[in-house]
Order: C-alpha cells, then structure tokens, then sequence
C-alpha cells in the first residue's frame, strides 16, 4: 500500500521568501528539529549558490557524524546540465537533489520568450536527470513549476520522460496556488496512474487553500497507487501567501475524517516536537505565529465562552479534536522578567559563561581557551542572526565548534 510521507522545503521555498531569512546556523537547526520530528526529507539548500556552500557541506557532515540522521538532505536547482555539475562541484557529497523547470504555456512562452519550446523543456529536464545519474545521485526529484497551468497530456509527457531517464519522483507544483481540493486530486490520481510514479505535492496559499490541496492531491496520488511526498514549510512560511503549513499538513493527515483510517504515514512523526520547532522557526524569521494557527497558536487550545470551557473542563474531547500534550506544549515556559543577560555580538566572557551556566544541559569547557573560541563564534553567529541566540543555538555551537565555525564562514569573491 503507497504510504505518505513529509518533505519540507523552509530551508528553500521558505527562505527565498521576499523581506525574510535564516541564518546558516538557524538553517542548520531546523534541519536538525526535522530530523528529530522524523520528517523524511529537509529540501535544505542551493547548492549552486556560493554563500550556501560551506553550510551544505556542513549538514552534510552532520550527517555523516549522526546528528542529521536518518532524515534525507536534498538540493534545489534548475533543471540544467551545468546546475547539476556546478552541484556536485560545489558539494560533493551531495546525493539528493530536485531538479526544476517551467512546463506552463504561460510560462514557456511568458518567461522563456522563444527561447525554449516544450520539446526542449523535456530535453533540458532528461539530460539534467541523466548527469545526476552519472555523477552518482542517490534520488532525483524533478519539479514542473507551474503544473497546475500546465495541460495535463504535456504533463504526462514530461512526467514519463523523468521516468524514463531515471528520476525518482514528480513534483507537482501548484506553483501559484491556483488548484482547489477537487481539480487537484483530480490531476494527481491522473499523474499517479499514468507516471507510475511517487508524486511529490507543492502548494502556495495564494486562494487559502494550500493544506486542504495538499492532502487531496495526497489522495491523489495515493489512490492512484503511488507514493506520496507532501512538501510543507514550517508554520507556512512562504513565498507569497505561503506554503502548506507542516503542523497543520500532518495533523490534517493524523486527525482530520476518516483519512489516517485509508491511508498511512511511511515514517513515524513525533509530533511533540511540533510546538518547539513552530516557535524556534517564529523567533528564527521574526514572524509571529498567528494567534488561531493550528496545533501551535496561542488560541489553538484556549476556550473562553461558557458553554464552551464548561464542556472541555468535563471532557477535552467535546471541543477539542486532539490534545495539546501531543504537540509537545503544556510546559511552563520561563520568561525572564527581571536582570537579563544576553548573548551578543560585543558579548564578554563573564555574560557568556553567565549564560552557558544557566543552560538545561551542562557544558563544561575544558579549558579558558575552548570557552574563549567558542564565545567568538557566538559573537560572528550573532553578527549573522541580529539577535541572542537561543539555548539550543548555545548549545549547538559549544558541542560542535568546527561544524560552526563552517556555517559562520563567508568568502565573498573569492577565486
Ligand atoms: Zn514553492
């Protein structure tokens, strides 16, 4: 039976998202909570990119050592011979990768301008997938942006020269959020069919609708007898009006009618993650989450009106559909109020070894030397974030100073 599973795409779809960004430490974090929360893949990165470069590397290497294990670490790039190359150069080590390319008319003709024909989308695509193949790639997903414009024969076309010249998987992308629930489970059980293929399912919240059209075109492609990669980013972050939120994405496949009855998570997701990565993602981007936001909002769990509270304090279950404890929050949060040292970028010894002796886990540096380096790295991880880092980020850094002081690294213009 075609099970689902959970690609999340913050680390790219999120951060290209106009007015926002991560820092590579805040990036590598967030892989390491997706990992925890036994997400599949963490699409974590362009590895075409020069500034991205010593980050990919670097997560690659925590792989490597255990730490970002077993979830999957995938580049995003064009669908282009030479993007492929310049990958591999760039990080060798990287086995994953999505390779994406226009297949709309209104693309084709709107971006490419005569350049390329729908015949050279599928070759460019083919001929991208085969140097993947040869350079040693693991799994290559290739993306038609904007499929939900595209006509469905072409999308075929396309999805079964991907097949046909090794890729693993198809990514539908309802690029600009045009589908609804009903077209695109429509188009995915379709795909599914006649591919035979594991589909992957982008969605944008330009008409509201990205988690709804997620889980349908999740039907899709599962009632269509495939595999199916759901692609969320933390709390919706987005271009635009966003992406299908990866909380709400999974609570809607564990709790909504009849759905985890028929169909079936292919990983085990721990789900009391959930409240802690939501928030870390909030004060990460700088973008509050939204007071009724699913599972994580203020709200979410927050009864006021009589008969309402009266019926929740004699059983939960009469207003709500799950419980809070499953998301990992019902813990007293301490805020301070009173003195407070922080972290910074002009931070000395005597605030850090403050802060570092207040942490939940203790860290013994084993000399003044070691407490003195990793301070340093604070300061450039501050340099680069704007703002205290958290406990996690601390204790991240003071574990693995090496794997740091690679993401702190920058070298603009470099030969
Ligand atoms: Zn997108």
């Amino acid at each position: 039976m075609p099970k689902i599973y959970f690609l999340d795409v913050t680390n790219r779809d999120g951060v290209q998202t106009a007015k926002l960004g991560l820092s590579k430490i805040e990036k590598t974090l967030i892989n390491i909570y997706l990992n925890e929360m036994g997400i599949f893949q963490s699409e974590f990165g362009f590895p075409t990119t020069r500034h991205e470069q010593l980050y990919l590397q670097a997560n690659l290497e925590l792989a490597r050592m255990g730490v970002l294990k077993p979830i999957r670490l995938s580049g995003w790039i064009r669908a282009m011979v030479s993007d492929v190359e310049l990958s591999l150069k760039m990080v060798p080590d990287i086995r994953h990768l999505n390779l994406s390319i226009s297949t709309s008319a209104q693309m084709i003709n709107g971006k490419f301008r005569g350049r390329k024909s729908k015949n050279d989308v599928i070759n460019d695509m083919t001929e991208a997938v085969k140097a993947a193949k040869k350079l040693g790639c693991e799994s290559i997903g290739v993306n038609a942006e904007d499929a939900s414009r595209t006509e469905i024969d072409f999308l075929i076309k396309f999805g079964k020269a991907a097949q046909s010249s090794g890729a693993d998987r198809f990514r539908y992308c309802d690029t600009l959020g045009y589908d609804n629930p009903f077209t695109i489970y429509e188009s995915c059980k379709h795909l599914a069919k006649t591919i035979e293929m594991p589909i992957e399912i982008h969605c944008h919240g330009d008409l509201g609708m990205a988690v709804a059209n997620s889980l349908a075109g999740a039907k899709g492609s599962l009632d269509g007898g495939q595999d199916v990669y759901i692609n969320t980013t933390v709390n919706g972050i987005g271009e635009r009006a966003g992406n299908a939120d990866l909380v709400a994405v999974i609570l809607a496949c564990l709790k909504s009618k009849e759905f985890a009855e028929k169909y079936e998570l292919g990983d085990k997701i721990n789900l009391s993650k959930a409240y802690n990565l939501a928030n870390f993602a909030s004060y990460a981007f700088g973008v509050p989450i939204p007071i009724n936001q699913p599972g994580v909002g203020a709200n979410a769990f927050a009864h006021a009106s009589g008969i309402h509270a009266d019926g929740v304090l004699k059983d939960p279950q009469n207003y709500e559909l799950y419980g809070f404890e499953e998301l990992g929050r019902g813990e007293p949060e301490l805020v301070e109020t009173g003195r407070e040292i922080c972290s910074g970028q002009y931070g000395g010894i005597s605030g850090f070894s403050h802060i570092m002796g207040k942490m939940k886990e203790q860290i013994c540096f084993q000399s003044k030397e070691e407490a003195n380096e990793v301070l340093e790295l604070v300061r450039y991880a501050n340099v680069e974030s704007h703002k205290p880092l958290v406990e996690d980020e601390l204790l991240f850094i003071a574990k693995y100073p090496k794997i740091a002081k690679k993401l702190l690294t920058l070298t603009p213009l470099e030969n």
